[in-house]
C-alpha cells in the first residue's frame, strides 16, 4: 500500500461518506459552539482572541478544540502548506512509534480519529492487519484534519518574537517571504515542538 496513493483501494464512499459523517456528528452535538468571544482591536487593526503558534499536530489540536468551544484561534507556522511537523521533512524513521490504537488529535470525536481516516480508504481489513501508521499516511491525516475542521492556518509564516505589553495583549512580529508585520493577539499558545 503507497501512502503516495492512499485512495487507491477506496470502497464505496471513502472519504467523502467520513466527512458527510463527522459533520452529522458535529451537528447532533451543536459543535463548533456559536463563537462568544467580544472582538477587540488594537489602533482601529484586528486582534485575535487566539494566535497559536506552529500548525503540528500539537498546533492543530489546541485550535480545534478552541474552536469546538467557540473560541476563535488562528494558527501561524513557518513550513509550507503541507509540511508542518517532521513527518514529511526531518522524519528518517518510516513509521511512528506509537502504538496505531492511540487517537492522538480527534477530541473524542470517532469519525475524527486515524483509524476512521484510514478504514474509510482502505477498509477494516487493513486497519486490523497495519503494524504502525506510515509518517507520511500521517502527514496526510493531519492536512486532512486540518482541512474538515476548517481550521485558519497561516503557513509560511514566522514568528520572530513575543512581545507581552502593558494592556494585556501579546505582540507577535511575523516574517513571511514577502514582508515583516505585528500581530496582536490576547492569548498566544506555543506550539512549535522540539525545532521552537
Ligand atoms: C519518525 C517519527 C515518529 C514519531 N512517532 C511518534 C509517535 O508515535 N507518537 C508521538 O506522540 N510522537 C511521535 N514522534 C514525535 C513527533 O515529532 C511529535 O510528537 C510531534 O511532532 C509533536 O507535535 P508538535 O505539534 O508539538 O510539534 P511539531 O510537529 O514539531 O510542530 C511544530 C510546528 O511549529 C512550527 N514552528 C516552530 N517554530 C516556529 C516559529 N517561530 N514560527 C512559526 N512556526 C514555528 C514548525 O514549523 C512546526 O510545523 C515521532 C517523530 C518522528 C520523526
Amino acid at each position: 500500500m503507497s501512502p503516495d496513493h492512499p485512495a487507491s483501494s477506496n470502497p464505496p464512499g471513502g472519504l467523502a461518506a467520513l466527512e458527510a459523517r463527522l459533520a452529522e456528528d458535529l451537528s447532533l452535538l451543536e459543535l463548533p459552539a456559536r463563537e462568544w468571544v467580544l472582538g477587540k482591536q488594537h489602533d482601529g487593526g484586528e486582534v485575535l482572541d487566539v494566535a497559536v503558534i506552529g500548525g503540528g499536530m500539537a498546533g492543530l489540536a489546541a485550535a480545534a478544540a478552541l474552536k469546538l468551544l467557540g473560541v476563535r484561534a488562528r494558527i501561524f507556522d513557518r513550513s509550507p502548506q503541507g509540511l508542518e511537523g517532521p513527518w514529511a521533512t526531518t522524519a528518517r524513521m518510516e513509521t511512528l512509534r506509537s502504538p496505531k490504537q492511540l487517537t492522538g488529535p480527534a477530541l473524542g470525536l470517532p469519525a475524527l480519529t486515524f483509524r476512521a481516516w484510514f478504514e474509510a480508504q482502505f477498509g477494516v481489513p487493513a486497519w486490523q492487519a497495519l503494524d504502525k501508521i506510515d509518517r507520511l499516511q500521517w502527514m496526510q491525516y493531519l492536512i486532512w484534519y486540518r482541512r474538515v475542521l476548517a481550521l485558519e492556518v497561516c503557513n509560511d509564516h514566522t514568528i520572530e518574537a513575543l512581545t507581552p505589553r502593558a494592556d494585556g495583549l501579546v505582540a507577535l512580529s511575523v516574517r513571511t517571504p514577502e514582508r515583516r508585520f505585528d500581530v496582536y493577539a490576547r492569548r498566544v499558545v506555543l506550539a512549535t515542538g522540539r525545532d521552537g
